[in-house]
């Protein structure tokens, strides 16, 4: 119980906060349901009457489920704050709780708990007072010892409140006690003005004053529970990668300040009421802060507006003086001419250059270096600096100093070549290069370096005066002193759009319409030319598939990223196919039939690319075969990658046909209508060419036909002629070659032949049906002498032509009307 009480105070150290519990129910279950402590702490973990959940770790919960897909039970208790938050610490322990969120790091902690890589929030030490109390946070440190209650054996966070206090010059009293409610207890009886708190612990009738020592706060799981540190830590990283001002605008959410709003004293009203006009000096040429309007005579800029808002907020009055310099800005206050200065740098040599005392600082600027054209920003040792009268320069720049009077001069000078390069507040630098339009100079942000800026009351001051200045600045909402910073800042020449969307919403939104009417009208003008060409376009192509029709033509389309084939609607009816084939490739690829072939032959011409013409033998729809033209052009990307195909099938069956017919009339003899003599030759060495040295040759030569002739004439002959091409047609099979020599001579080459006794009855047979033919003359009677021969292996044509002729002659010899064949 020791260690508990020890752990406890570690986590108070953020878990401040007086409970009030519905009644909780605490189970175990397992799975991706996390079971997590939900104490009842303002701005953590809140539940309203109806018992609807809120707070800052209760939306961050939510947040991770996002990354992980946890669900939550979250488990509420009775009791004290201190007690609940013991209790769920014993049940984190013991692992019938899986998390608990604002836990501190320490090493002592670590041991018993696991804690994720990355915390989710940062919670900071505040010094806090009750809302009714005159302390604020422009007055805290101001003539007073603060008297703030502690917690004795807090001792680093005592440590650090030490620390704060010793750098910030602030003087303070320590009211030891033991408890918070000790603290809060010395608070309300008056023994303390202020108590050492959390912020994310605030009660709801205080209010911080100040803040410092910022602490990370973490979820802690159950030792050992690995997987969900681990997921954990990597739902934080995500989240804070994914929106890096998560964190920053839930805790504005739930513990930024409460209230701006300006609290006046007694004493500070009547201050006001009996005060007379305040006079104000203002240093002109300091654009956009502070400046004179040359053609009004008038107090213009950020100053200029802070100063109008005092005085709507207090009903302070002000008159304002123009300095031309700061040396006359100086010599007013010395003078005592003036009661302030609009803005001066809130440091403490500009407080003792100026010899005023500072105010709360309203406006914070980037400093800005100006450099040269030709200038290395790298090397500036021994370059002549550019700096404006007024700017405490304290040695920490390089170069010989050369002083102007604004820094519009400065700028100049860096342009012109008078100087190398220029410090300056980046509103007033950037306000003047770009109004002035140098072209020299380039504008380099000093990063980490800034100015704060702040209205400087004269010596010697009056408190009452300075702690209202003080309220009334720290009371301008922070929105309100963008939007004086936006309408003075930018110059309207280099206007950014962002700027001057926030100036301006109405001219914005009036200007955005405008444009909206104006892109309406492009669009729809575009719109109609685009309907102008679409409607030329589809007649063109109506034109086109017209006189595709006409000319036997056909389109497609193949979309290679889809692998679709389209045709025109004429065209699929014709071949017997859908208009759009999806998966054409694939699907033809599986096919098999006869009619997938010329698919496939058009799929792999597609392919290839190929945009010469091909000719294709098309199935019809009808069962009958056609032969088509495909043309084809490729369109490809950027990448050279195909896109589409754009082709057409031409149907040349007819010119097919013709060529087939003028092939065939070029072979044949026109007498017999057998293959002419060239055919005949150059057919049969093709076929003994292929391979299997199989075949006969037979030359057929009739007996005495010269005295046909001369008998019966040259008619009769011819008919002899034919009546034998017939008897030999039907003699031979299909698949021999019948053929005219010239003459009365003939030949036959019968393919696959191996038997010499099939030669032989072929022979008999020609001779038998020679002599019957009819031949319209009575006592003409017909007859023929064949030679044969057996093709022989590796034996070309001629030879075997050879030994069919010497056959011949041999049959012949042997007194005609026979035949001989040779081995
Ligand atoms: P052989 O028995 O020795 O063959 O004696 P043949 O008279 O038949 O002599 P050959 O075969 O040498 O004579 C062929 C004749 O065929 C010569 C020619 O008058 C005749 N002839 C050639 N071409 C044609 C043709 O186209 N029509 C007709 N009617 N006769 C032709
Ligand atoms: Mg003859």
């Amino acid at each position: 119980m020791g260690r508990l009480a020890r752990l406890t105070a570690a986590v108070m150290t953020v878990l401040l906060c007086v409970a009030l519990a519905p009644p909780g129910r605490a189970t175990a279950e397992s799975g991706e349901t996390l079971r997590v402590g939900f104490p009842i702490q303002a701005g953590l973990t809140e539940v309203d009457g109806d018992g609807n959940l809120s707070g800052y770790t209760y939306e961050y919960l939510r947040e991770i489920a996002q990354y992980t897909g946890w669900e939550y039970e979250f488990v509420q208790m009775d009791g004290s704050l201190n007690d609940v938050l013991s209790e769920m610490l014993e049940m984190l322990e013991r692992g019938d709780l899986d998390l608990l969120g604002a836990m501190n790091y320490s090493d002592a902690l670590e041991e018993i708990y696991d804690y994720p890589g990355y915390s989710y929030g940062t919670s900071h030490s505040v010094l806090a007072v009750l809302d009714e109390s005159d302390i604020t946070e422009s007055n805290y440190a101001i003539g007073r010892v603060l008297r703030v209650a502690v917690i004795e054996r807090a001792v680093s966070r005592n440590e650090q409140l030490a620390r704060f206090c010793e750098s910030s010059q602030i003087s303070v009293e320590y009211v030891a006690c033991k408890s918070d409610r000790e603290q809060l207890e010395k608070l309300h009886s008056g023994e303390a003005d202020a108590v050492l708190w959390v912020d994310v612990a605030l009660e709801d009738d205080m209010r911080q004053i100040v803040r410092f020592s910022p602490n990370p706060f973490y979820f802690a799981t159950t030792k050992g529970n690995s997987q969900v540190t681990a997921r954990l830590s990597s739902a934080i990283a995500e989240i804070s990668k994914a929106d890096p001002y998560f964190e920053v605008e839930l805790y504005e959410k739930y513990f930024g300040h409460k209230d701006d709003s300006l609290r006046l004293g007694g004493e500070e009203r009547t201050y006001i009421r009996g005060v007379d006009t305040l006079r104000v000096a203002v240093v002109e040429g300091k654009a956009p802060i502070q400046d004179i309007d040359p053609d009004t005579g008038e107090f213009v800029g950020v100053a200029r507006e802070v100063f109008d808002y005092i005085a709507q907020q207090t009903g302070l009055q002000f008159q304002y003086v123009t300095a031309h310099s700061s040396e006359e800005l100086v010599r007013f206050m010395e003078e005592g001419t003036v009661d302030m200065a609009a803005c001066v740098p809130y440091d403490y040599e500009s407080a003792e250059y100026y010899g005023v005392a500072l105010g709360r600082p309203y406006l914070e600027a980037q400093i800005v270096m100006v450099l040269g054209g030709s200038i290395d920003a790298s090397s500036l040792a021994g370059k002549r600096l550019a700096l404006a009268k007024g700017l405490i320069y304290r040695g920490e720049y390089m170069g010989d100093v050369i002083w102007y009077d604004t820094v519009r001069e400065c700028i100049e000078a860096v342009d012109s070549g008078r100087a190398d390069y220029s410090y300056g507040n980046g509103y007033t630098v950037q306000y003047y290069a770009n109004r002035d339009k140098y072209r020299n100079v380039s504008l380099v942000p000093q990063s980490g370096t800034t100015q704060e800026l702040c209205i400087g009351v004269s010596k010697p001051v009056d408190m009452t005066l300075l702690t209202i200045l003080n309220k009334a600045v720290l009371s301008i909402p922070n929105d309100e002193l963008q939007a004086m910073v936006y309408r003075n800042a930018v110059p309207e020449e280099s206007i950014t759009l962002g700027a001057f969307v926030k100036a301006n919403p109405w001219v914005v939104m009036m200007a955005a319409a405008v444009l909206a009417l104006v892109i309406a009208g492009a669009l729809l003008l575009y719109y109609h030319s685009r309907m102008r060409l679409m409607r030329q376009a589809e007649l063109e192509n109506r034109r086109y598939a017209q006189l595709c029709e006409l000319s036997n033509e056909h389109l497609f389309e193949y979309d290679y990223r889809k692998d679709r084939l389209t045709l025109a609607a004429r065209s699929a009816r014709m071949l017997g196919v859908p208009v759009v084939q999806e998966h054409f490739g694939f699907r033809i690829g599986q096919e098999d039939s006869e009619k997938g072939a010329a698919g496939r032959e058009l799929f792999r011409m597609l392919q290839s690319g190929g945009e010469q013409g091909r000719d294709m033998q098309l199935s019809l729809s009808d069962g009958s075969r056609c032969w088509f033209r495909v043309t084809a052009k490729q369109l490809k990307d950027e990448g050279g990658k195909p896109l589409v195909t754009i082709g057409k099938l031409t149907n040349i069956q007819r010119e097919k046909e013709e060529r087939a017919l003028l092939v065939e009339q070029a072979q044949r003899d026109s007498l017999t209508g057998l293959y002419n003599s060239a055919t005949i030759r150059s057919m049969a060495a093709e076929a003994m060419d292929g391979g299997e040295r199989r075949g006969a040759l037979l030359i057929i030569d009739i007996d005495h036909f010269k005295s046909v002739n001369d008998q019966y004439g040259h008619f009769t002959g011819d008919r002899v002629l034919s009546g034998l091409s017939g008897v030999l047609g039907r003699v031979f099979r299909q698949e021999d070659l019948l053929g005219r020599l010239g003459g009365d001579e003939f030949a036959i080459f019968m393919t696959s032949v191996k038997e010499r006794t099939v030669v032989e009855d072929k022979c008999r047979l020609i001779l038998k049906q020679a002599q019957a033919l009819e031949t319209g003359e009575a006592g003409l009677r017909v007859s023929v002498s064949i030679g044969a021969a057996l093709a022989g292996s590796g034996e070309s044509f001629g030879q075997l032509y050879q030994r069919a002729d010497r056959a011949l002659y041999e049959a012949k010899k042997q007194g005609r009307n026979g035949f001989r064949v040779d081995e």
